[in-house]
């Protein structure tokens, strides 16, 4: 079949692979004109890291930067608890990277948007933006939280604010304090406190090195926010408005200094150093959404389109993956036109997205995040 996925991030890279993988001939359009995203730092899951591996796509051993243990810290810095952990922890562009060179560059049509799509009696019909036209036998739509597609298809379901906010930011390992360096080393290190927390861990570099001395302190804080607090927080310097996150270097001066002096406030020393030594927080603000449906005649929505789970979980992207992965089995066993399998399909991955989402949502309620925090 001819297969146009919408969005090159997680969920369209491999369902790309996954689809190439059982014979189908797969393009992929994604409206960011370069290989540009929110980066940051970016956990796992075993399943996920598995099949990476499997496939040859990619190898914790030069893609990750492991830990040994994950330390627990008291409001003064010292360590209150250490337990074992080992996780694959990575970078957003790391990952990506390895997923975009394993497919075809020559398939991937960075600065297409999609503007609208239409089911037709033989497939589907996509516009871009600029005029072009496609015609495919089967659309993935894998184009995140804000999908077009989910939108046009499921007008009523839209993404619900959780009432909290991910700050993120990076420091190159190399501009760490001593006594910094000590702390991440080998370690996932969180502090908790009421209705918050925030995590840490090292990440390769922007190159994806792993090497010690070039790889990069990743954290992420969750902060309560009221819907009106989160309008002014995704008004970026520039005065224009997002709907969900902010990109390195368009957080306002006056949130930048809100969210140190906040750190100064409420975090461990070595921590609030951290935040205040980063030079380009940007945020992620959590939202929940779940569809009921993923599949509509030729057209399937999957990953964050269809189900966005809470970042607790550590699950999105291999939620994804394992959409793509058990899509591509469906259509390599029953093909396109067998409906039952499809809704069978479609059915198993629902379940999995709806535990996930309620592990998510349990997490989020033990800590209190979304609840307001006190002053
Ligand atoms: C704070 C935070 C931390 C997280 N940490 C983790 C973690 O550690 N581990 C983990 O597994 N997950 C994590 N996640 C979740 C993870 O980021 C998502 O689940 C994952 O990115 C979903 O991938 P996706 O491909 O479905 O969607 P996305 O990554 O959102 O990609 C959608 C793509 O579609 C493109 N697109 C959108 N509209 C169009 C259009 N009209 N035309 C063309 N292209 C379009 C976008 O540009 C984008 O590239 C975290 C999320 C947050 C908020």
């Amino acid at each position: 079949m001819k297969v146009g996925v919408i969005g090159g991030s997680y969920g369209g890279l491999c369902a790309a692979l996954a689809l190439r993988c059982v014979g189908h001939d797969v393009e992929v359009f994604e409206r960011n004109p370069d290989f540009d995203r929110i980066g940051g730092g970016i956990v796992v899951q075993p399943d996920f890291a598995e099949y990476l591996e499997a496939f040859g796509y990619a190898r914790p051993e030069s893609a990750a930067v492991p830990t040994t243990r994950r330390r627990f810290l008291a409001r003064d810095g010292s360590i209150a608890a250490t337990s074992g952990d080992a996780v694959f922890y990575t970078a957003w562009d790391t990952l990506l990277r390895a997923l975009r060179d394993a497919f075809d560059a020559s398939r991937i049509h960075n600065g297409m948007t999609l503007r609208a799509v239409e089911r037709t009696t033989s497939g589907v019909t996509c516009k871009f933006d600029g005029g072009q036209q496609r015609e495919f036998d089967l659309v993935v739509a894998a184009d995140g939280i804000g999908s077009l597609v989910r939108r046009l298809l499921l007008p009523d379901v839209e993404p619900k604010y959780a009432g909290y906010v991910g700050y993120r930011g990076l420091v190159p390992e190399r501009e760490l304090s001593e006594a910094q360096a000590e702390l991440i080393r080998d370690s996932f290190v969180l502090y908790a406190y009421p209705r918050s927390h925030i995590l840490n861990y090292l990440i390769p570099s922007e190159s994806g090195s792993t090497q010690r001395g070039e790889r990069r302190w990743n954290w992420v804080w969750y902060v309560s926010h009221t819907p009106g607090e989160l309008t002014s927080l995704l008004t970026d310097r520039n005065g224009h408005r997002h709907r969900v996150s902010l990109a390195p270097g368009e957080m306002s001066d006056e949130w930048s200094a809100r969210l140190r002096a906040r750190a100064e406030r409420l975090l461990p020393p070595l921590l609030s150093d951290v935040v205040r030594q980063t030079r380009a927080p940007f945020a992620q603000a959590i939202f929940d959404l779940a569809v009921p449906r993923m599949v509509f005649g030729r057209i399937v929505l999957l990953g964050d389109a269809a189900c966005v789970v809470r970042p607790h979980t550590a699950s999105g992207t291999s939620k994804a993956a394992a959409d793509a992965i058990s899509l591509a089995h469906v259509l390599r066993d029953h093909g396109a036109d067998d409906a039952a399998a499809l809704s069978g399909w479609e059915a198993e991955r629902l379940v999995a997205a709806r535990q996930l989402f309620a592990y998510g949502q349990q997490i989020a309620s033990r800590g209190g995040l979304g609840e307001p925090e006190p002053m």
